[in-house]
């Protein structure tokens, strides 16, 4: 049971590190708790009474508990600092874990490649009952710059990641238009961070600021500084041609839908996905239409 425990809590930590943001949380695997208590169990050989009588030691829920128990205790990294903690060494019986090499995105590298853990440059924290922080050191595999610092929290059977510095940067897509791609990454970032409304506006600004960059709009502009953004991509819409607004998608309509929504204070996270989907195909199809 140590063993599997032991690879599903390192499981968590990669599944955790490589795949999810700011306050999101993974779950620790469990399910095999029960294919190892069948195992205990039919492992364990009857004892023999001085009766004569034969009786099994423990039933299979006994076994199962005893596995339950094992997924309480405190779960330590191998070789992370563990200095002046109370205790550690004297009650304590950790579960120690491997932590496992993870992908994230490098500042430096500007792509995703493997990360090792720096277990001399981390630390554990443990408070009372399975209330764990571990703030760990994970270095770029490539670059070997300066570690990434993670903050992870442990409740129960819980990992969520509490921090990360530096903040993780998520590219934009290249086909975004440079000047105003940034409220796009904002938008990402607030919205892995489930902050969807936040997102859904940043959206909507990204669009707003593209469309001022729009000789045809910045005219409006000047004409009627107060042009709704109706009206704005009425005039963006006027430019495009005919073929390309019945083929792809339009953005004004994203923008109507975003505003909709953000009115409502709608956290539509479909809503978010699909406007960002929408919003470089548009994009992508300016550039094949030379726009
Ligand atoms: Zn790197």
């Amino acid at each position: 049971m140590q063993q599997e425990m032991r690879q599903a809590v390192a499981n968590a930590f990669q599944q955790l590190l490589s795949e999810k943001h700011l306050y999101q949380y993974v779950e620790v695997d469990t399910s095999l708790i029960s294919t190892v208590a069948k195992t205990i169990h039919s492992g364990m050989r009857p004892a023999i009474l001085s009766t004569g009588r034969m009786i099994k030691r423990s039933t299979l829920e006994d076994a199962e508990a005893y596995c339950r128990g094992k997924t309480t205790v405190i779960w330590h990294p191998s070789g992370v600092i563990t200095n002046g903690i109370p205790g550690f060494d004297a009650g304590f019986d950790p579960l120690e874990f491997e932590l496992p090499t993870i992908n994230t995105f490098c500042n430096v590298c500007q792509q995703r490649p493997p990360f090792n853990p720096v277990p001399e440059s981390s630390f554990w924290v443990c408070g009372a009952g399975q209330d764990e922080f571990f703030y760990l050191g994970y270095r770029c595999q490539q670059c070997k710059g300066q570690p990434i610092r993670f903050l992870v929290r442990r409740e129960g059977l819980k990992l969520r990641l509490a921090g990360r510095y530096p903040l993780e940067v998520l590219p934009t897509p290249k086909v975004l238009p440079k000047g105003v791609s940034k409220y796009f990454g904002n938008a990402l970032i607030a919205h892995h961070a489930g902050q969807t409304l936040a997102g859904l506006f940043l959206l909507r600004v990204f669009i707003e600021q593209f469309w001022r960059t729009v000789p045809a709009v910045q005219k409006l502009i000047a004409e009627k500084p107060r042009a709704n953004g109706d009206e704005q991509g009425d005039a963006y819409q006027s430019v495009l041609p005919l073929d390309f607004k019945s083929r792809f998608p339009s953005l004004k309509d994203v923008y109507g839908n975003l505003s909709a929504a953000i009115h409502a204070a709608d956290e539509n996270a479909v809503l978010f996905d699909d406007s960002c989907a929408k919003i470089v195909e548009h994009f992508e199809a300016r550039r094949l239409y030379k726009i």
